[in-house]
């Protein structure tokens, strides 16, 4: 049996596609790259923005010939949007085998095993034919693992319908972490991210009953022999406190990249998007950062067009953004989410006037992003190899050298120039 996997958004979602291929790749099945190769598909798709959403569905309705060409196939549909659409996804695509919502990831081994049993006495029969726990599927790449630190989200931002589909945060046990880890870093991995919709509000106590916060948890997983890297995704800025901070500056290990989202320069807009924190307090942590870490880079997420927003708050947002000199940054138009608070008031910035706006805020953005990639160009910077000839330096900026090429191991490299959105280099040290 053949097996693909789609894994549309963030890399939340593309971490939980691995894991929903786990139980099929542990009954033996193979992963293929082509979809009309597979006997199975499954879909990890998001909702965060109406676009993502439509997109999932249109692949779902694409995948009907896929699936009369062969009835016995099977199509699981799972992730965000699933959770949000539930029923009415079977309805609308009754060629759709398996619904599941995000919520329910946890008990996706044993809704997928019910579901599949009766169907599917041979997957059954093959259990125990494979021999590979810790298959390296769904990573990035093997030199960089992704890790589930937590999941969920309690904040309630206005416009965002993470915490409706993904509900309340839940941590993982550190032991469960650090045991992660590990296994990871003993079958090659070198670079360790950790994922949560708010990553750094994990907090939990280990099995002596210590607290542990988000910091702490770095520095263990930092201590984890064969760590070289670690980097985290997505944090909060409410979460950034002195204890990270200074975890940050104080392990080696901890990568000088930190991604702050601060979606709008304008106070009025922050209130309205419910999003518990100002600019001033947005800019306090962000000098707090940079003067304990001089080198690092900070990205962020900007929402432009949300409801009511004048031409006076979007100049803010520019000014903010050129204050903050972020080293790349996603810029999303304002999407009204069904459910939403905020999709309760009419969405009243007319959509030439978004496309201008999005426009004008990418022309900022795309010279800030050239303008750091060409301060690098003759420095030396210290790359992990991730696949051969090609990594990221700390700060997070993708460079590719070419030669020697050894996945797994880190190169001082010396940038020589930049194309689009890649530095290029040749090795310093061999
Ligand atoms: N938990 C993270 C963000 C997760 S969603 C945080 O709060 O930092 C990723 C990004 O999508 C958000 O930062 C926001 O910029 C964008 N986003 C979320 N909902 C949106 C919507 N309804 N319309 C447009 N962009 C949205
Ligand atoms: Fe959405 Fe806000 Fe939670 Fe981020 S913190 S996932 S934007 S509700």
């Amino acid at each position: 049996m053949r097996l693909h996997v789609v894994a549309l958004g963030c890399q939340m979602s593309v971490a939980d596609g691995g894991e929903l291929a786990q139980p099929l790749i542990a009954r033996g099945m193979r992963p293929v790259a082509e979809p009309k190769d597979a006997d199975v598909i499954i879909i990890n798709t998001c909702t965060v923005r109406q676009h993502a959403e439509d997109k999932a569905l249109s692949l779902i309705g694409r995948l009907k010939t896929w699936k009369d060409e062969n009835p016995a196939r099977i199509l699981i549909v799972a992730g965000c949007a699933a959770e949000r659409l539930g029923g009415r996804l079977s309805k609308r695509f009754p060629h759709v085998d398996l619904v599941v919502g995000a919520k329910v990831i946890d008990d996706y081994p044993r809704l997928v095993e019910e579901a599949l049993a009766a169907r599917f006495d041979l997957i059954v029969q093959r259990r125990g034919n494979f021999a590979a726990p810790g298959v390296p599927f769904g990573w990035t790449s093997p030199v960089c693992a992704q890790v589930t630190v937590m999941r969920g989200c309690n904040f309630s931002c206005s416009y965002c319908i993470v915490p409706a589909v993904r509900g309340r945060e839940s941590y993982r046990a550190p032991e469960a972490v650090l045991a992660e880890v590990r296994a990871k870093t003993e079958a090659g991995a070198r670079e360790i991210m950790l994922l949560g919709q708010t990553v750094n509000s994990w907090r939990r106590r280990d099995a002596a009953g210590r607290k542990r916060r988000f910091a702490d948890l770095l520095r263990d997983v930092a201590a984890v022999p064969g760590v070289l890297r670690v980097r985290f995704e997505s944090p909060h800025p409410h979460f950034v406190d002195d204890a990270l901070i200074s975890a940050m500056a104080e392990v080696p290990q901890v990568c000088g990249h930190l991604h702050l989202p601060l979606q709008s320069g304008s106070d009025r807009l922050l209130g309205l998007m419910r999003r518990n924190g100002s600019t001033a307090s947005f800019f306090e942590k962000a000098r707090r950062l940079r003067s304990a870490l001089p080198e690092i880079e900070l990205s962020t997420d900007i929402i432009i067009g949300f409801p009511s927003e004048t031409d006076d708050d979007f100049q803010r947002t520019l000014e903010a953004v050129e204050r903050l000199r972020p080293a790349w940054a996603y810029t999303f138009k304002y999407s009204p989410r069904e459910g939403t608070e905020a999709a309760g008031r009419p969405d009243d910035v007319p959509p030439e006037v978004k496309e201008e706006r999005l426009a004008r805020l990418n022309a900022l953005c795309d010279g800030l992003n050239e303008k750091a990639m060409r301060s690098r160009v003759g420095r030396v910077v210290k790359i992990l190899d991730e696949t051969g000839g090609y990594g990221r330096a700390r700060d997070g900026f993708r460079v590719k050298w070419g030669t020697p090429a050894a996945p797994g191991r880190e190169f001082r490299v010396r940038v020589t120039g930049a194309s689009k959105r890649t530095l290029l280099g040749e090795c310093h040290e061999r």
